[in-house]
């Protein structure tokens, strides 16, 4: 499922502010954050606990919005974009992984992955799409097993075909490997660098260096801020699926 490389800055974002107000109670947690992130990079997000990670993906993915500053997604403000907008879009252009997987319990992996095109728009999907994208994480042999029958990898591995059937820019994986054991969440990060070596963007929060060093790009956050944004080597995995030295 080769991605079409768009160039250019996917993600700019400026001086985001996120508080939260319950009762009386103003929780104040990203406190401006600057961020640009160019089509094809791979970005591990690491920080404490608290510190605004999830706050921040489910800004720059459109699942909640800012309290202040501008985003600009593909060039387009998207800071002001009623709620049903911000969904339209993230169903085009955004694929979401979480820890936790969410697939439907007793529902096949085919009926999981095909679940983002009963809400799309998109009338360019091809017929294959979903079949394609069970093949690119490597399940074809468990399309119609019950989720509820597969390991927690494999599990993770049909919430990325999900995230990808639409053919997305850029994905966004929250703490994906956090739920697994170190060789299914290798197969994971595997999957995601082959997803971005396609052209994809990946923006992933981890809590684990060994797994922030998978990607290309690292930012620390630290108390709603950006602590430091550095370039990484990039770990890859051998042919075998085992880490290189
Ligand atoms: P991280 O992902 O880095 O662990 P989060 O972004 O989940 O951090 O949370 C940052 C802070 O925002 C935490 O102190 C959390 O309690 C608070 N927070 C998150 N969501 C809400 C909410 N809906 N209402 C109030 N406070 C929230």
């Amino acid at each position: 499922m080769a991605k079409s490389i768009r160039k250019g800055t996917i993600i700019d974002a400026k001086q985001i502010t996120k508080q939260y107000q319950t009762e009386d109670i103003v929780t104040k947690v990203l406190h401006g954050i600057d961020l640009q992130v160019n089509a094809g990079e791979f970005l591990a997000i690491m920080g404490p606990s608290g510190s605004g990670k999830s706050t921040l993906m489910h800004i720059l993915s459109f699942l909640d919005s800012s309290t202040d500053g501008t985003y600009k997604f593909q060039g387009k403000d998207v800071s002001h974009l009623t709620s049903e907008e911000l969904a339209n879009r993230r169903n085009q252009n955004i694929g979401f992984v979480f820890q936790s997987f969410n697939l439907l319990p007793r529902t096949s992996v085919t009926e999981n992955v095909a679940l983002p095109l009963l809400y799309s728009k998109n009338k360019d999907i091809p017929k294959n799409a979903v079949a394609k994208a069970i093949k690119a994480v490597g399940l074809s042999h468990r399309a119609e097993n019950l989720s509820n029958q597969l390991s927690g990898g494999e599990k993770q591995r049909v919430a990325i075909a999900r995230a990808i059937v639409n053919n997305p820019d850029i994905v966004f994986a929250d703490e994906p490997t956090g739920n697994l054991d170190s060789k299914s969440g290798n197969q994971i990060l595997k999957i995601l660098q082959d997803l971005n070596k396609e052209g994809r963007t990946i923006i992933m929060v981890t809590h684990e260096q060994d797994t922030a060093d998978h990607a290309k790009r690292l930012i620390r956050i630290r108390d709603g801020l950006i602590e430091s944004d550095t370039q990484i080597k990039i770990r890859r995995f051998a042919k075998d699926g085992e880490l290189k030295k």
